[in-house]
């Protein structure tokens, strides 16, 4: 029996330059994922697992994404993704088409692509319009010390698995690639990387790097003009999505960012502690601090290896 142990499971609209406006659906706890990955935004994985069951009770979440459909605003998708790894939900293919019964707007799901090496994981997301596996490295000692996968994990194994899924899978699929400065994004490291997109032809590939504080220091960001450069290097499927300029202007956008605000400027603030205030999920926080961040209304000072949020 599944117990549920977090007030909500849907997150957003919020909107991004990766997916437009995206309603979030987070299938695991915080944070459960089978990689560790040092750039990760949501800290260290606290349970890194392959296990796959049904972290929170499918009909808890059907029932208040059905409460958020009566009032949504348009959205372009609806994204399972959250706290970790999205396919360690045992139950995403009933969901998926659960979804698909109540609502037209596309669902798309964001992997790292660790699990795609099962056929009940390929078979079960390929019920989504749209699929976005992130691929960070082009050999197995990079993707070790990038991803820090669950023992065991091989570089061969996952990116066979996002191959395949490619072969089988006939919607949209997109490969997200994070660079980071002075490991990945180098020629030498890009081009690696490059040849491996090739072979799996997606649709498109995005390309990340570092904008919000990473869960370690040595993961560290890439300036505007070189992963433009990098993107050339992906024959001319590659788009640089790291949201390096404030995009967002939607006045419910603007409104939640002023609580933020006002929050952090009566005392310093953690991610948590956000995310607790106001009762939003971490996800949505992250994307208030990020662009508060970059218009220089907040700094992150480090406390005793805590990220805090606070005035400049
Ligand atoms: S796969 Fe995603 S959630 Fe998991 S550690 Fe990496 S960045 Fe974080």
């Amino acid at each position: 029996m599944v117990t549920s142990t977090k007030s909500s499971y849907i997150f957003g609209p919020v909107p991004s330059r990766r997916l437009g406006h995206s309603l979030g659906i987070d299938l695991v706890p915080f944070k459960t994922c089978s990689y560790d990955c040092i750039y990760c935004q949501l800290g260290t994985t606290t349970n890194k697992t392959i296990e796959q069951k049904e972290y929170v009770p499918q009909e808890e979440v059907i029932a208040q994404l059905s409460d958020k459909l009566q009032t949504l605003p348009p959205v372009d998708y609806i994204t399972l993704s959250g706290s970790g790894e999205p396919t360690l939900y045992s139950r995403t293919a009933s969901l998926i088409d659960r979804i698909k019964e109540m609502t037209n707007i596309p669902v798309a799901v964001l992997t790292n692509g660790s699990l795609l090496f099962k056929k009940s994981v390929r078979k079960a997301i390929s019920r989504a319009d749209l699929v976005i596996p992130s691929l960070d490295a082009g050999s197995d000692p990079i993707f070790q010390f990038v991803n820090r996968p669950y023992p065991g994990m091989t570089f061969d194994t996952m990116v066979a698995g996002i191959r395949d899924f490619r072969q089988e899978y006939t919607g949209i699929l997109w490969l997200e690639v994070f660079l980071l400065d002075g490991i990945t994004a180098t020629r030498a490291g890009v081009e690696e990387i490059a040849r491996q997109v090739s072979a799996v032809l997606p649709n498109k590939v995005q390309l990340n790097t570092v904008t919000r504080p990473p869960s370690e220091n040595s993961a560290r960001a890439v300036s505007q003009a070189r992963m433009q450069h990098f993107a050339e290097m992906f024959e001319g499927k590659a788009e640089v999505i790291a949201d390096y300029r404030n995009t967002h202007n939607e006045s419910r956008f603007v409104a939640s960012r002023e609580e933020v605000l006002q929050l952090v400027r009566r005392r310093p603030c953690t991610l948590d502690d956000v995310s607790a205030g106001l009762s939003i999920h971490r996800n949505e926080a992250l994307k208030y601090l990020e662009h508060l961040v970059h218009d220089d209304e907040v700094r992150i000072v480090v406390r005793e290896d805590r990220c805090f949020y606070v005035p400049c």
